[in-house]
């Protein structure tokens, strides 16, 4: 049976992602984007429905259309210092527009709902690994936003409005394998993306950002999901709750933290330069280390990871990038595209 999946924010990095998944599994993706940071060339794989989710009209009409089994949704401001910028810009993306769509979903009896959620609802954490059982206090806006969404979900669960997955992403990463989807942030201010383009000499030196952390080499440790192993994530949890009907929150990772200067060799293996870098003091409200338990993923979802190990997510990332229009100066891109 075909199944039609409304995409919130498919216009963006893990939604475009996911969106192609659906599609490449039989189902349909109907994707609604305001294009503030989504690119509509990631739309490929069903209709686009420029809106935002904070206007009403829209996407009631987005229901009446199409009539939805499912909706995921990943549209929302993410980008951690504008949240602590722009707090009330920020609730309102995000909070206010994730209670509009769940609203809508109430009036047109659509009841399963994946949440993009965040490792940053468990702030510091006081044990390693995080399990989901940690306690939630997000020591940012952007996590405080994502926990007042999940709340409301498990509100709106226990009255038995809905059926929720809440996933908890730790860091996604990496780049479809054929080159499709890419990361692409504008400012950039994600790790990978920065060191490749430093490694290639289209970016700045790279600011590794504390090296005085407890850790082993001393740079902050995460955890990076690869992109494509996070889609798949989304369709077992999407499968998991028309099976099931049954609420559930999970972490999305690796299980394995990878430090600052891990990810720095990584990308030099893969580029084969030297990647030119700086130490910068710590990032605010950046801990030493997070990486997730993934026990009950596994167990939920019976989910594991295929492509996360670093240096495939940074192959993929700099396939990407070396293949982008603009691209084609930069070291090692001829030969690979002549290839
Ligand atoms: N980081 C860094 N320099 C940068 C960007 C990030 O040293 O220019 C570090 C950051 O402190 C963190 C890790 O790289 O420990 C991953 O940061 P990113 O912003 O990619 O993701 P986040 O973990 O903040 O979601």
């Amino acid at each position: 049976m075909t199944r039609k999946i409304l995409v919130l924010g498919g216009a963006g990095y893990i939604g475009a992602h996911v969106a192609k998944a659906i599609a490449l599994r039989g189902d349909v993706p109907i994707v609604m984007d305001n294009l503030s940071s989504g690119r509509s060339d990631f739309v490929k794989w069903g209709p686009l429905v420029k809106a935002d989710i904070r206007e009403t009209a829209a996407l009631d009409a987005v229901f009446r259309t199409f009539r939805p089994d499912a909706v995921m949704h990943f549209a929302a401001s993410i980008e951690v210092g504008l949240g602590e910028t722009d707090p009330i810009g920020f609730w309102n993306n995000n909070v206010a527009g994730a209670l509009n769509v769940l609203e809508a979903m109430q009036l047109h009896s659509c009841r399963s709902f994946v949440f993009s959620s965040t490792c940053a609802v468990y702030g510091n954490p006081e044990r390693l690994p995080l399990f989901e059982t940690h306690s939630r206090r997000p020591i940012n806006t952007y996590g405080r936003t994502k926990l007042a969404i999940e709340q409301a979900l498990e509100d709106a669960a226990r009255a038995d409005h809905i059926d929720y997955a809440v996933l908890r992403y730790f860091n996604a990463s990496g780049a479809s394998p054929d080159g499709e989807i890419g990361e692409e942030h504008d400012p950039e201010t994600h790790l990978i993306p920065l060191a490749l383009f430093a490694a290639h000499g289209t970016g700045a030196p790279l600011k590794v950002f504390g090296s005085d952390y407890e850790t082993a080499d001393g740079s902050c440790i995460r955890d990076y999901i690869h992109v494509s192993d996070l889609a798949r994530g989304h369709l077992r949890a999407l499968d998991r709750l028309f099976a099931r009907q049954e609420s559930f929150t999970c972490n999305l990772g690796t299980g394995q933290g990878v430090s600052v200067f891990e990810v720095l060799q990584a990308v030099e293996r893969v580029t084969g330069r030297k990647v030119p870098f700086s130490i910068a003091p710590r990032r605010d409200g950046d801990p030493a280390a997070l990486y997730a338990n993934i026990e009950y993923a596994k167990h939920v979802l019976g989910f594991v990871t295929h492509r996360s190990t670093i240096n495939q997510i940074v192959q993929d990332a700099w396939n990407y990038h070396r293949h982008q229009p603009g691209a084609d100066h930069l070291p090692g891109t001829m030969c690979s595209q002549g290839g």
